[in-house]
């Protein structure tokens, strides 16, 4: 205990992914509300939020028919256990979730975030090739992509790639193989696009064969790998790794964090390719970006391997202790509702096109070296020449700056290093979106001195 006389400590907080030294010095806006698509300082500034608040925000902040849904729930009750118990709340958002998704998911298995939505999916993946073998198979590794991230749990940390977050914890991880595709800027040594393209198909088809005895899973974010850089996959690849994990017996993993719930401008981003996944893992804007809730979603093959008698070991021994959150679930379901009374998924093929129109002035910008867009998921990789496409030397903090630039403007925006990321809320009106574009390209213009 501290002692009676010591002062509240305004600095008590450590915030996620931030580096705390330098966070202390930039005045960051105290969020103290928000309405719409915006969000309220303390001194009751506005601003846009450009960045869906990290990509969950759905309808926008206290909508009306989701607050009600949260109240009511308040009213009944706020949160009791799924460890041998029922909740009528929760089992009537898995029965939705099912509905939505790809036919063959039939199980829903519910834990609070994305990482635990893909730790979940890896765990049942590893135990049900010992079960539907009796004990016989031990698989022991993973596919996976370049560049992916499916989350900081140490799990998700071995199944993802990227060097700026996990370059410290590698000797905490469990190995695994990963296909060295898709590529940002840079193209390996020898290849052209059309090249690299046909070549990250074989390699696809090379690994699986090569790994498919000892693979308990291949994870994959679904055409658009997110926290890489917004780097999306050429078409027809879902397609291919859906057609030889089938091949080759291994379960898919389309981890639809980031991309599910409309972003890619269908409800998922598997059901572009037709492809049907043997776990889905959805997490972000599950909830209408309202509370901590994810869900797992799974075959009934994969469900019957962990039946049996209780002594027989079988149980899927993984649970938390919010797991299917009762409020959560009430959000959820208000959520899926003004999807559809919205037609949410017609706006994002309204966005999308108002994002590419109004980010034109920045296709020739010569510190722009590429804009990565699909649906609204969008990222525009600043360079400092674009002759060779050099990089900034990381230490400018060309991204962050430009995200400064623009709060100054009333807008939040979040980079990926020099990426900079707009993930605007999927119903946000496209006016708003047309100001985002805007007044990021003000933003680009002024931190990269470009004359305007
Ligand atoms: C954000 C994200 C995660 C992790 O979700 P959290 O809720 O932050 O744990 C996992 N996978 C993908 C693709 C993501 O974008």
């Amino acid at each position: 205990m501290k002692s009676a006389e010591s002062p509240p400590r305004p600095d008590a907080l450590w915030h996620p992914f931030t580096p705390m030294q330098a966070f202390s010095t930039e005045d960051a806006p105290i969020i103290a509300a928000g309405e719409g698509f915006d969000l309220i300082d303390d001194a009751g500034r506005r601003y846009l939020d450009g960045i869906s608040s990290l990509w969950c925000n759905v309808h926008g902040h206290r909508v009306p028919q989701i607050d009600d849904a949260v109240r009511g729930q308040l009213d009944r009750i706020a949160h009791s256990t799924l460890l041998g118990l029922r909740c009528d709340v929760a089992e009537e958002f898995a029965a939705e979730l099912v509905r939505i998704t790809p036919p063959n998911l039939t199980r829903v298995f519910y834990s609070d975030s994305g990482a635990t939505s893909v730790e979940v999916a890896l765990k049942m993946a590893f135990q049900y090739h010992r079960q539907k073998s009796s004990g016989a198979e031990r698989r022991t590794t993973y596919l996976r992509m370049g560049d992916a991230y499916h989350g900081d749990t140490v799990g998700t940390v071995s199944v993802g790639g990227i060097d700026l977050f996990h370059g410290v914890y590698g000797d905490l991880l469990f190995d695994t193989v990963h296909v060295p595709c898709p590529a940002g800027l840079h193209l390996p040594e020898g290849h052209d696009r059309d090249s690299y393209t046909r070549w990250c198909f074989d390699e696809a088809r090379r690994l699986v064969i090569e790994h498919h005895k000892n693979a308990a899973a291949f994870v994959i974010e679904p055409l658009v790998q997110g926290a890489a850089g917004i780097l999306v996959h050429t078409p027809g690849f879902l397609k291919h790794v859906r057609q030889l994990t089938s091949e080759y017996g291994i379960p898919l993993i389309c981890d639809e964090v980031a991309v599910g719930f409309g972003k890619t401008g269908t409800m998922f981003a598997s059901e572009q390719e037709e492809v049907r996944p043997d776990f889905m893992c959805l997490a972000k804007g599950i909830t209408g970006g309202y509370l901590p809730l994810a869900a797992t979603l799974a075959t009934d093959e994969i469900f019957e391997a962990f039946l049996g008698e209780p002594h027989e070991g079988q149980t899927f021994y993984h649970g938390h202790t919010y797991t299917g959150n009762a409020l959560g679930c009430a959000a959820g379901l208000a959520s899926l509702r003004l999807f559809e009374e919205r037609d949410v998924l017609a706006n994002v093929g309204e966005l999308s096109q108002a994002i590419s129109e109004s980010l034109a002035p920045l296709e020739d910008h010569p510190h722009v070296g590429e804009i990565r867009q699909k649906g609204i998921m969008t990222g525009i990789e600043l360079v400092a020449d674009r002759d060779g496409m050099k990089p900034y030397d990381a230490e400018l903090r060309m991204g962050h700056r430009v995200t400064l630039a623009a709060r100054k403007r009333g807008v939040i925006i979040r980079p990926l290093g020099d990426v900079i990321v707009l993930m605007p809320a999927v119903a946000m009106p496209p006016a708003q979106v047309h100001r985002l574009c805007e007044v990021t390209v003000e933003a680009i213009n002024e931190v990269t001195h470009r004359p305007v």
